[in-house]
């Protein structure tokens, strides 16, 4: 089975933060969120549905589970909100984010409901500069171009996680 994930071509993003915003107006909390690097770039971070999840290795609740696309999703009524943010902490990503509405965690599910419509996440079709891209993890490798590694390299080198 296809595998969908997200990928976000840092060359082409200009950290306008649309993402972020339409993140927040369909989910009331944003999956989805900006940082300013220490030499001012403004980029998203976002998660990877990674093929072997440490945030799902982490929970012992068993709440971070596959759905039938293959997107890493937060089973809410599994979700005991631990104190020791296991989750959180495990995600190489930053991706996981604390909240103080309902769950106490916010993760991306790719815009379940939207996916279920028959409709791309809503980061994917708001992105006015086309960087956030909705694919199989197999077509990963087409999208990783030099110019992509080169800004994504960049990113890292500001920031200690992703
Ligand atoms: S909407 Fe697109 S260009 Fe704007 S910050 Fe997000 S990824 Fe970057
Ligand atoms: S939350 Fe982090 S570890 Fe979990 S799937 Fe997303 S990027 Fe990977």
């Amino acid at each position: 089975m296809s595998q969908k994930t997200l990928f976000i071509d840092y060359s082409k993003c200009i950290g306008c933060e649309t993402c972020e915003y339409i993140c927040r107006f369909v989910h009331d909390t944003p999956r989805i969120h900006m940082v300013r690097t220490t030499s001012g770039m403004m980029a998203p971070l976002y998660c990877r549905h990674c093929e072997d999840p440490k945030c799902a290795k982490a929970c012992t609740k068993g709440a971070l589970v596959r759905d039938k696309d293959g997107a890493l999703i937060l089973q809410t009524m599994l979700c005991r909100g631990c104190t020791t943010r296991n989750c959180l902490l495990a995600c190489p990503y930053a991706a996981l984010l604390e909240t103080d509405k309902g769950v106490m965690i916010a993760k991306c599910d790719l815009c379940a409901k939207r996916r279920h419509l028959g409709m791309l996440p809503a980061c994917v079709e708001m992105c006015p500069c086309g960087a956030i891209h909705y694919i199989d993890r197999e077509e990963l490798g087409e999208l990783e171009t030099a110019e992509a590694k080169k800004a994504h390299d960049l990113l890292r080198k500001h920031i200690s996680n992703p």
